[in-house]
């Protein structure tokens, strides 16, 4: 059996949704129609992309303007190894490009061939997405201005696109790798056998189902291996009405709670099936109901479920004085 710590791939996400509003909305819908579009402060700067108010006083902006799809570049990060989040997956530059006619640069993605073509000062001009739907990615990136060929502009006219405000889902995520560690990668293990293997405290006696490396009471390690059977009482528990991500499966309304192990400390959050939501209540006592081996793994959901045992119901008022006076020891 393998001692090695596990590891796992996670992602942690907080999806949400944005809205573009009055004025990236207005800019977005200028991308659609192949215009760059920014607007005017009070002094007579131009912002681009356009902003809502001034960040140098406060003070509302004005007109909308059009400006030139060629400019400079002002300055420039190249990119020699693209990561899964970044807008190609061949080498580019990062570059703060200054528009013609804007006082403000936009950063953009600048395709070059080689870390040596972009520079600061370098002419660029945009190129433009075959198929476009009000979204940054409209503007495809820039790319240097060939030697000789013309960069003069002129804007369609005074008329503006319509302000199209929408909102899109923003993906914020982060990938890393979770590395359990020895005491919970012993207890994962355990699961994928229908087993629920906590520690001991040696100090307190302290039985934590997951385990810790080390108590939280004496912050020292908890280094005794203990079995415990699958039979347990509901501490406190919830009923979900929602949807929640990944148990899109579950009919609702259904009751979670947590389980607080024979023999255990440490209560875990449990799905408690089988019978009616509104029989659920603290101090019920559950049995866990195991999935077929070929379903299980190193994780809680090798537990199908608790269901209720039949037993006469624990009083969970003495369960948690029995717990503090342990503690108190
Ligand atoms: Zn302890």
């Amino acid at each position: 059996v393998s001692t090695e710590p596990l590891v796992e791939p996670w992602t942690l996400a907080f999806p949400y949704t944005r809205s573009t509003g009055a004025t990236l909305g207005r800019f977005f819908a200028g991308l659609a129609a192949q215009r760059i579009l920014g607007r005017r402060a009070v002094d007579g700067r131009v912002f681009v992309p356009p902003l809502e108010h001034d960040p140098r006083d406060g003070s509302p902006l004005g007109d909308w303007v059009e400006v030139s799809p060629y400019g400079t570049v002002e300055t420039h990060t190249w990119i020699a190894e693209p990561l899964s989040t970044h807008p190609r997956t061949t080498p580019f530059a990062f570059a703060m490009v200054r528009l013609d006619g804007a006082d403000t640069p936009l950063l953009h993605v600048v395709d070059a061939p080689e870390r040596e073509a972009v520079f600061t000062g370098l002419r660029v001009r945009a190129r433009w997405a075959e198929e476009r739907t009000g979204h940054l990615r409209d503007l495809a990136g820039f790319e240097p201005l060939p030697p000789g060929a013309s960069d003069t502009f002129t804007p369609e006219g005074e008329s503006m696109p319509e302000l199209a405000s929408r909102s899109f889902v923003y993906p914020m995520a982060l990938h890393y790798d979770v590395r359990a560690g020895h005491a919970l990668s012993v207890h994962l293990r355990g699961l994928s056998e229908a087993r629920f293997l906590g520690r001991r405290c040696p100090r307190c006696a302290r039985v934590y189902v997951p385990p810790l490396g080390a108590c939280s009471v004496c912050s020292i390690a908890v280094s005794e291996d203990v079995e415990l059977a699958g039979s347990g009482t509901v501490i406190t528990f919830c009923i979900v009405n929602l949807a929640v991500r990944g148990q899109e499966h579950l009919e609702r309304p259904f009751a979670c709670g947590n389980v607080l192990l024979d023999g255990a400390d440490t209560p875990f959050l449990a799905l408690l099936q089988g019978c009616a939501v509104k029989e659920v209540r603290a101090g019920m006592r559950v049995r866990a109901v195991w999935r077929e081996p070929a379903e299980r793994g190193p994780s809680l959901s090798s537990v199908r479920h608790f269901e209720p045992s039949g037993e006469p119901d624990a009083d969970v008022s003495e369960l948690v004085r029995r717990r503090k006076e342990l503690h108190r020891a």
